[in-house]
């Protein structure tokens, strides 16, 4: 036994070597970690499904030694007289024979995935949750190990170091919604006075002709109001640089009338790239246009309704990739739908407690933003 405890002892110091040349991987899943006995595990791929916390079985097993073999489509882990056994085939768990109610293993994107939980009570280890730092802490009682509490500290600077210095000083963020007005702008409208959010439309012409005070409504909130031309009709937006202009200047128009507004900012169906010939690019410029893309598109016009968590999950995604990227201003494109409306609070939500800044546009603290990369734009 002495020799057993002996060691396991070195194995653990050895682990520990192996985690310090690790840790510089981040964690994408939102801040959750693994701690086994007084260490943060350098796993980087650590998944909530169902509720249940699951990280990739390869990486789980080296650290606590569990031996995998997969065979006939089968994943079978043998540990301390147990046999955990992942039929790949039917997503069915078996121990010692027995089926499991749950699916405390799953195959994800190819990759098997463990419930840690599982995986420790069945291998002989106790558990702590830290709630507030979404960390799970396994250990055995046999070995020596510093409090919880002790191990809480070790979680917080753990966090810290985490957090990369691209985040550490919170990016901007432009909430553009397209294509209205209609009925869904009033309900963004509605979420973003809840949330005291300003936000940037770009509005279609022909939509604002039958929706005047949905236009000064928006207008009086204090959001800025662009052209996104008159149709959206590809056809006439983009048949000849005279119609491009046209069909910019005729939205703008209609919102300098009905707003007092006069914009100069403009968002081009489809976004500027390849649609925007250099003939109207340069008109743009002469005619004193500024023109926004965008660095995060939400993709809300391909889901329905019930689909809608997945465009904040885009939105999460694509502002995570932004910062990392070292972007500071994050343009993020939504549209003026139902689907839109649903999802746009959890967005709004999670950028709120992201620690993200909310801007509307500033004509005259302008922000380069095009795929044409055009600094005059
Ligand atoms: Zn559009």
């Amino acid at each position: 036994m002495k020799k057993w405890i002996w060691i396991s002892c070195i194995a653990i110091i050895c682990m520990f070597f192996v985690g310090i040349g690790k840790a510089e991987a981040t964690n994408e899943r939102g801040n959750r970690y693994i701690g086994l006995h007084d260490r943060i595990l350098p796993l980087d791929d650590i998944r909530v499904i169902d509720g249940d916390t699951k990280v990739p079985l390869k990486d789980i097993a080296q650290y606590l030694y569990l031996p995998v073999e997969t065979k006939d489509g089968k994943t079978i882990i043998r540990k301390r007289g147990k046999e955990i056994v992942f039929d790949h085939l039917t997503s069915m768990t078996t121990l010692d024979g027995v089926d499991q109610p749950w699916s405390p293993l799953a195959s994800i994107d190819g990759q098997i995935f463990i419930s840690v939980k599982y995986i420790a009570r069945e291998t002989g280890f106790q558990f702590e949750y830290f709630q507030s730092y979404h960390t799970i802490r396994i250990y055995r009682d046999e070995f020596n190990h510093i409090s919880h509490e002790a191990f809480e500290e070790v979680i917080k600077s753990h966090a810290q170091k985490q957090t990369p210095a691209s985040t550490s000083k919170k990016a901007t963020v432009y909430l553009t919604f397209d294509d209205g007005p209609n009925q869904f702008t009033l309900h963004n409208l509605a979420t973003l006075e809840k949330y005291n959010v300003p936000a940037t439309f770009f509005f279609l012409g022909n939509q604002m002709k039958q929706n005047e005070s949905i236009v000064k409504t928006v207008s009086k909130s204090g959001h800025y109001i662009g052209s996104h031309s008159m149709t959206h009709n590809k056809a006439y937006v983009y048949g000849s640089t005279e119609s491009f202009i046209a069909e910019m200047a005729g939205g703008a128009q209609i919102i300098e009338q009905l707003t007092g507004n006069s914009p100069k900012l403009v968002r081009v169906p489809y976004g500027s790239k390849p649609l925007v010939t250099p003939s109207m690019q340069k008109s743009l410029i002469a005619h004193g246009y500024k023109l926004w893309d965008w660095n995060v598109d939400s993709n809300d016009w391909r889901y329905t309704d019930k689909q809608a968590d997945q465009i904040v999950k885009n939105v999460q995604d694509g502002v995570m990739k932004a910062i990392k990227s070292g972007d500071t201003d994050i343009i993020i494109l939504l549209h003026d739908r139902s689907q839109t409306t649903i999802a746009l609070p959890k967005i709004i939500e999670w950028l709120q407690k992201e620690g993200y800044t909310f801007k509307t546009y500033e004509p005259d603290n302008h922000i380069i933003q095009n795929f044409l990369r055009d600094p005059l734009l």
